[in-house]
């Protein structure tokens, strides 16, 4: 059978140090649960990490507590939020990636890439990856879409754009080869020793995982 990988997203860890978007308090962790989680993935080769939204946090709380256990993560930062309070500056970009991490980008301002018109996509997409790569000074090749939210054009633009990864919210495995790779969200109200098990439940059954199957078709071709 075909390995398949289980990417788990994070957003803010730690104290709240800045106004939340709507719905951000559900996805913004304290510390131990933060700890708990990556003990429970640990030495899980087919567990990837990723960090979502460039928050302070990423270098503040996730950087050393990855660092502690020689765990790796990709840091999905959005371009326009650089050096705001809150958010990580260009030298803490610099530095989660000498430190081994992987940079990606989450889009210039952190809104839905679906229905943007021609020049908002290109804002997004190609626009915010040419000012991260100056601020690393390397390619960037990795995309998450705000929101988890994408469709046809969108993916259209992406694989344009020169992105050889895309990471969506949608839940379960994906091959670790494949270009759109599926990625479950770490809750505030989460279980450390269940996220696993959450992450991989639309496919654990057959009926769910024809009804995921069909539901993910549709978000690629509408
Ligand atoms: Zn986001």
């Amino acid at each position: 059978m075909d390995p398949r990988f289980i990417t788990l997203t994070f957003h803010g860890i730690g104290d709240i140090d800045r106004p939340l978007d709507d719905g951000e308090g559900d996805v913004w962790i304290d510390r131990q649960l933060f700890g708990a989680v990556l003990d429970h993935v640990s030495g899980r080769a087919d567990v990837r990490l990723t960090f979502d939204d460039g928050n302070a946090s990423d270098v503040r709380h996730a950087l050393p507590e990855l660092e502690r256990r020689k765990l790796r993560g990709t840091f999905f930062v959005v371009a326009e939020r650089l050096g705001r309070p809150g958010f990580l500056s260009a030298g803490d970009v610099r530095a989660l990636a000498d430190a081994g991490m992987a940079i990606g980008c989450h889009g210039m301002r952190h809104v839905p890439w679906r229905h943007l018109p021609d020049e908002g996509l290109h804002e997004e997409l190609v626009e915010a990856k040419a000012q991260l790569e100056g601020v690393l000074d390397r390619p960037v090749t990795e995309a998450s879409c705000p929101f988890g939210a994408y469709d046809r054009r969108v993916l259209r633009a992406l694989r344009r754009g020169g992105y050889d990864r895309v990471y969506t919210s949608d839940g379960g495995t994906a091959h670790p080869d494949a270009w759109l790779q599926a990625r479950t969200s770490i809750h505030s109200a989460d279980r450390a020793d269940a996220v696993l098990t959450t992450a991989t439940a639309s496919e654990a059954q057959p009926v769910a995982r024809l009804q995921r199957h069909a539901k993910l078709a549709v978000k690629r071709w509408r």
